[in-house]
C-alpha cells in the first residue's frame, strides 16, 4: 500500500507503523465543547471524509493512551483508504519510480 501523506510505501501493518509514527499529526485528539468529551477525528487526506469517535477517557490520562488511539484511528484511516481509494493504494504494475 502507498502512504497517503508521502512516498512511503509498504505493507499494511508496516504502512500502519509509519502512520503512528511519522503521520501523527494526521489524527487530531481534542475535546468537542459542542460534546463536552474527548473526541479523535480522522480525516482522509486523499479525499477529506472525517470520521469522529468519542474517546470515554479523560483528558487527564489521554497522554497515556494517545498512542493507543492514533492505532486505532489509523486502522481505520487503512479500512478506509483500501474501501475508498483501492486504486491510489494498491501497489500497482504501474510504478512511477
Ligand atoms: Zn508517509
Ligand atoms: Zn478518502
Amino acid at each position: 500500500m502507498n502512504c497517503p501523506y508521502c512516498e512511503y510505501r509498504g505493507h499494511r501493518m508496516d504502512l500502519h507503523a509509519h502512520l503512528i509514527k511519522e503521520h501523527a499529526e494526521g489524527i487530531k485528539i481534542y475535546v468537542d465543547e459542542a460534546l463536552g468529551k474527548m473526541v479523535f477525528e480522522m480525516s482522509c487526506p486523499v479525499c477529506n471524509e472525517s470520521v469522529k469517535q468519542t474517546l470515554k477517557k479523560s483528558a487527564a490520562i489521554l497522554a497515556e493512551y494517545e498512542q493507543e488511539i492514533r492505532m486505532v484511528a489509523f486502522d481505520l484511516l487503512l479500512y478506509h483508504l483500501q474501501e475508498k481509494h483501492d486504486d491510489l493504494v494498491q501497489i500497482t504494475k504501474h510504478d512511477k519510480s
